[in-house]
């Protein structure tokens, strides 16, 4: 977290569950009436302390800046280039965040709202920032509007968050989304906005499908809703026999509700997930993966014994995930396993924000469907076709990016400058 109270700023950040890194002693140190969070999930820049966020920088006037950043930029490479090779900050950071606040700290003799809407036109990929000195805070969202960016009101201020759940838990009022393009700023005047480039709106049709909150609400969609839609798709387009639908808690819950809707086969619960342990697929290292599956989830046997289940998830992505679950299934006692996934074969990797990036850790990138099913063990598998998908997403109105489905990236990408080790080789070793 960053807190300012007009005179300074103070950076306080760790590794670790929020729960773990902030504790009442803590927080009572941080004080001021302006403040930036966030939980760093690696993309550029592997996950270490010297990459948590915000990223904190102080200019040539001894001011300070602090960045979150909930995105991946495509440019970061040439970004660093323009820069003389290396981000000049100690100690050592190896993110493109790190980069993005090294550009706006280089614009020395501009005010920080001049500086963001000079600096932004510069960068590619996706980007939805926080960012704040010791009077103002903004919050940008890149032109294709990727990642989501959300404004609500309090009584007696502003809240900027990445989605709309964010603002109900602290009990603001959703007053809109910050738009592609557009720069918001909020001080003692208030909030005023500004625009830094044509919206051209790609937002990650992947969110809807995993990424949200089901409670929150996306272009004015909801994402509880969406899911259910996206299940009663796929119970139209892939329907099977069966006497029980299930879904992959928690993401795919609201999905499976909609395929046994559509489908007139019982929803039950066969699978309880431990709710201290995170999300499974965005664990950064393979044995920290594999642990996660066996720890995440347990079959409820009683539910299970004898039955012909059909298994509803939102992506099969390595495929690891899904085999293991498949396999705990039928350990359990099921008769047979139908998997059926509310999103298209994720063919291509992902390079705005999602840690996926090389084609060969995708498993449907080489397999077709029948082979991806006959690796997870299941007795059919089914994916929703894209139509589907998008036709539902798409009702906000807006434009989605479903390049990991299809290769069409609407930022093209140097394949070979992007990668989470990309800045690493740049810069000095870590400190111990
Ligand atoms: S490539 Fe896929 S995961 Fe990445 S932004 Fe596009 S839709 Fe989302």
């Amino acid at each position: 977290m960053a807190v300012a109270d007009g005179n300074s700023l103070l950076v306080y950040k760790d590794m670790g569950l929020v729960s773990q890194v902030f504790d009442e002693t803590t927080l009572q140190t941080l004080q001021g009436h302006l403040a930036i969070g966030h939980t760093r999930y690696s993309t550029t820049g592997s996950s270490r302390w010297e990459n948590a966020q915000p990223a904190f920088k102080t200019n040539a006037a001894g001011g300070g800046l602090a960045v979150a950043h909930n995105g991946n930029l495509t440019n970061t490479a040439s970004l660093v280039a323009r820069l003389g090779g290396q981000p000049t900050c100690r100690p050592p950071a190896s993110s493109d965040t790190e980069v993005v606040a090294e550009l706006l700290v280089g614009e020395a003799d501009l005010p920080l709202e001049e500086a963001v809407v000079r600096t932004m036109p510069r960068l590619e990929g996706a980007y939805s920032l926080v960012l704040m000195d010791e009077r103002t805070l903004y919050g940008v969202r890149d032109p294709h509007g990727f990642r989501p960016l959300v404004i609500g009101k309090l009584p007696g201020g502003w809240v900027i968050a990445s989605e709309t759940a964010a603002l109900d838990i602290v009990g603001a009022s959703f007053v809109r989304e910050v738009d592609p393009g557009e720069v918001v700023a909020v001080d003692e005047r208030g909030l005023r906005s500004r625009r830094f480039s044509e919206p051209d709106p790609h937002l990650c049709v992947f969110e809807y499908v995993y990424l949200a909150r089901a409670d929150s609400t996306l272009a004015g969609r909801s994402v509880h809703q969406v899911r259910r839609e996206l299940g009663a798709c796929l119970a139209r387009e892939a329907p099977v026999e069966g006497d029980l639908v299930i879904g992959v808690p928690d993401t795919a819950t609201s999905a499976a509700a909609g395929y046994a809707e559509a489908s007139g086969i019982p929803f039950g619960e066969g699978l309880m997930k431990n709710r201290y342990v995170g999300r499974t697929f965005i664990q950064p290292t393979q044995t920290m993966r594999q642990l996660g599956i066996r720890i995440k989830l347990n079959p409820l046997r009683e539910t299970i014994r004898g039955r012909r289940l059909v298994v509803v998830d939102d992506s099969i992505v390595r495929g690891n995930t899904t085999k293991a679950i498949v396999g705990m299934l039928r350990e359990a006692g099921a008769l047979q396993v139908h998997v059926r996934i509310t999103s298209p074969p994720v063919r291509w990797p992902c390079f705005y924000g999602i840690d996926m990036p090389t084609r060969s850790e995708l498993i449907a990138s080489d397999l077709l469907t029948d082979e991806v099913g006959a690796y997870i063990g299941a007795d059919s598998l089914a994916y929703l076709s894209l139509e589907a998908l998008a036709g539902t997403a798409q009702a906000g109105g807006r434009g989605l990016c479903s390049a990991c489905f299809t290769g069409g990236y609407p930022v093209p990408v140097d394949t070979q400058a992007q990668g989470k080790a990309l800045l690493e080789g740049l810069l000095p070793p870590s400190r111990p």
